[in-house]
């Protein structure tokens, strides 16, 4: 049985002002109702990483994140369920107070190792090569590469993907970006919003094997979007976030799905969107990333 509920699924269709007299229509993919904690595209990040897991004899899995990676939380989440012991290495020094999610991670018995940030990259490539845990399976930061971008393909499999000209994802580190692009159709438009500050392209590691060499002409990306780099937030965006909350009774995270849906908005209304344009916006989860901002702030 699934860890994860993929029935729940469901699309909405979005009604905001200022969208329908431009003859746009968005529609949302609810991957953030499959499950409290591995929501949204996490879980199909790491599917096929558990399915390599338990082919071969390894004795648990490792993995690497930030104190409020969502990331972290769901392979925490899913080894506990599978009774595999879980290595997190976490960014940064061991702060006085630990993020919910990190206690989260503890609750799931996974063991954290902090890492200051200067030698987290190296220590990426160390631990990577096998030498510090032997006999334990890595993931890679955030479930990116070519299994996680394998498993993001089969996020379209949820829908009937015909009716949309484009589809709309959050971009970390491009890995359901490029899913989405290898698994519609070739003509249909694939939307990334990057969530990191300064990224114009996706990363090195995407080359022309996993990234589909004749979609790029239909694959964008936006790098203006950011509101001031990874996991910032202004007042405008929570703003925006509890104002989209009023109008669909939709939750958003705002690492990745409220910058992406302030983005789609704001590209409805510059008229990016040819008219007639049916646009299928991925809600990749994540709203346990919401606990880290001031409570009250957002109304939901
Ligand atoms: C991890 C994550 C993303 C980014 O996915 P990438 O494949 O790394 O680009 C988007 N949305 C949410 C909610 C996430 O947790």
């Amino acid at each position: 049985m699934l860890p994860v509920d993929l029935s729940r699924a469901c699309i909405d269709k979005i009604d905001l002002p200022h969208i329908s007299d431009k003859n746009v229509e968005i529609f949302m993919l609810r991957l953030d109702k499959i499950h409290p904690v591995i929501s949204g595209n996490k879980w199909f990040k790491l599917k096929y990483h558990l399915e390599n897991f338990k082919q071969n004899n390894f004795i648990g899995i490792l993995t690497f994140g930030g104190a409020y990676s969502n990331h972290i939380v769901a392979t925490a989440y899913t080894a506990n369920l599978e009774g595999i012991k879980c290595k997190g290495i976490i960014r940064g020094e061991k702060p006085p107070v630990l993020s919910h999610t990190l206690k989260e991670c503890l609750d799931y018995g996974m063991q954290l190792e902090f890492v200051p940030r200067e030698i987290y990259r190296q220590k990426n490539l160390l631990i990577a090569s096998g030498q510090h845990f032997p006999g334990y399976y890595t993931i890679p930061e955030g479930g990116a590469g070519p299994l996680g971008e394998k498993g993001c393909r089969e996020i379209l499999d949820l829908v009937n993907k015909q009716p949309y000209s484009h589809i709309a994802c959050a971009v970390g580190t491009g890995t359901m970006f490029i899913g989405l692009a290898n698994s519609s159709f070739p003509k249909q438009h694939t939307i990334g919003i990057s969530v990191l500050k300064g990224m114009k392209n996706l990363p090195d590691q995407f080359n022309d094997l996993v990234y589909p060499a004749a979609k790029k002409k239909y694959c964008k990306l936006f790098s203006d979007y950011h509101v001031g780099g990874y996991a910032k937030h202004t007042p405008e965006l929570l703003a925006f976030m509890n104002d989209f909350y009023l109008q669909t009774g939709i939750p958003t995270d705002f690492v990745y799905t409220g910058k992406l849906v302030f983005a789609i908005k704001d590209l409805v209304k510059k008229g990016y969107f040819p008219q007639g344009s049916r646009v299928l916006i991925i809600h990749s989860g994540g709203l346990q990333g919401n606990l880290s901002v001031p409570k009250g702030t957002l109304i939901f």
